[in-house]
């Protein structure tokens, strides 16, 4: 027992040093410029090994969602907490996003960055790029045909939404058959602990993955366009910290009555590596790792909110659409009115619950939220350079959310 713990300490240290060292390296990297040969060569190390980092962690997503799902809502069915779990979760989602938003609309009101700066300064970058043009109407059609897809497809080509929904449905029916399938429900138990066996297994090269990941997303970063776009960067982060480091907390410590510190020591293993990794679906082994050993979440409770969350609950999406919509008003000196603010608003949620867990996926979805209220799509062109720094923050947000989510869920549906 002793032993365990020990060792499950020290690849939480391991992975705070990771990155610490990853930050350090790469911003010597930086200070020493691309063209140093020194630095090509880490940079190409670092791709290989966050790489293969990354590889691992998405080769065990598919097996895990499936079987932590199916195993969860089996578990819950049978417990006929099931109603109430899916609609306490949806419920936690969906008003967390629109908090979300409404603190990226506010700080954008408040602030004002990009007064000074105009998308005519942009127009080289704008022109070259080319949007995928896309209306709310054809992304809901083409979002819900991503819901129901042969589950071989699915599971072959990584479609997380489309598992999930197979693996709800799966479970019910196992559920439903009783007895019958016990011995079917015993595999989808052991395969989930078989897993979950060797997401620990990748967590041994977490620290060394994140470290090479950070290496590379400091030593490649653009620092200029970081100095014109300077304001809103530094203002996104706040705000986007504001949500993960105040208002999270706040719903836990509200309905849990759970401290954040507690929250965080069990969580930053899972926090660090959607840092690094920018994604939630890479990630959610890890936070399904950290959510049922750390934070004590009943697996089916977390095998069901954790899995779902990482591809609809995105906090920190909802609220970055929502404020580079606006940015891009202030940038074409448009004065949104109330409707076309909310329309933005609800446009932002569709967004972010569209968004897959992948790196800059939000900057994808982006395009339909500026067209939503008449902004043109090449804008987006302005933000890419900074949008790897930015998914940083919001992707960790984003999995913070799915954690919280999880503990809240659990809460309120022990109560009964
Ligand atoms: N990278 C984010 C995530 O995986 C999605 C996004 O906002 O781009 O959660």
């Amino acid at each position: 027992m002793s032993t365990m713990k020990v060792s499950k300490w020290s690849i939480n240290t391991q992975i705070l040093l990771g990155a610490v060292l990853g930050i350090l390296a790469g911003a010597y990297a930086h200070h020493l410029g691309q063209q140093s040969s020194l630095v090509q060569n880490g940079v190409y190390l670092a791709s290989m090994v966050g790489g293969v980092f990354i590889d691992l962690l998405k080769m065990l997503l598919v097996p895990l969602v499936f079987c932590s799902i199916t195993v969860g809502i089996a578990n819950l069915s049978q417990h006929q907490q099931a109603q109430r779990v899916w609609q306490s979760t949806l419920i936690f989602f969906f008003a967390t996003m629109a908090i979300a938003i409404v603190i990226g609309m506010t700080g954008m009101h408040l602030f004002k960055p990009g007064a000074g700066l105009s998308t005519a300064m942009f127009s080289d970058a704008m022109q070259q790029f080319n949007a995928n043009r896309m209306s709310v109407s054809e992304f809901i059609t083409s979002f819900l045909h991503q819901l129901f897809i042969n589950p071989f497809a699915a599971l072959a080509q990584g479609h997380v939404l489309a598992i999930v929904i197979f693996s709800l449905f799966f479970g019910i029916a196992l559920v439903l058959g009783g007895e019958r399938y016990q011995s079917l429900r015993t595999v989808m138990q052991e395969g989930l602990e078989i897993v979950m066996r060797m997401v620990s297994w990748v967590m041994h090269l977490a620290p060394l993955g994140i470290a090479a990941l950070l290496f590379k997303l400091l030593a490649q970063q653009d620092l200029t366009v970081l100095s014109v776009l300077g304001n809103f960067v530094v203002l996104v982060m706040a705000m986007t910290l504001l949500h993960g480091v105040v208002v999270l907390p706040a719903i836990l410590y509200l309905f849990t009555g759970k401290h954040a510190l507690w929250f965080w020591q069990g969580a930053r293993e899972a926090l660090v590596t959607a840092f690094a990794t920018s994604s939630s679906a890479a990630t959610l082994p890890v936070t399904l790792r950290c959510t049922t050993q750390h934070l004590h979440v009943k697996p089916e409770i977390a095998g069901f909110v954790v899995p779902l969350g990482a591809t609809v609950n995105m906090d920190g999406t909802a609220l970055y659409e929502a404020a580079a919509a606006l940015f891009i008003a202030n940038l074409m000196g448009l004065d949104l009115s109330f409707t076309q603010q909310l329309i933005v608003f609800l446009v932002s949620m569709i967004a972010a619950i569209g968004a897959p867990g992948l790196p800059s996926a939000g900057m994808v979805t982006m395009v339909m939220v500026l067209q939503s209220v008449g902004l043109p799509a090449e804008a987006i062109a302005i933000l890419l350079p900074v949008d790897r720094l930015l998914d940083t923050l919001r992707t960790t947000v984003n999995v913070e959310g799915d954690m919280v989510g999880s503990l809240v869920v659990q809460k309120l549906t022990s109560q009964r």
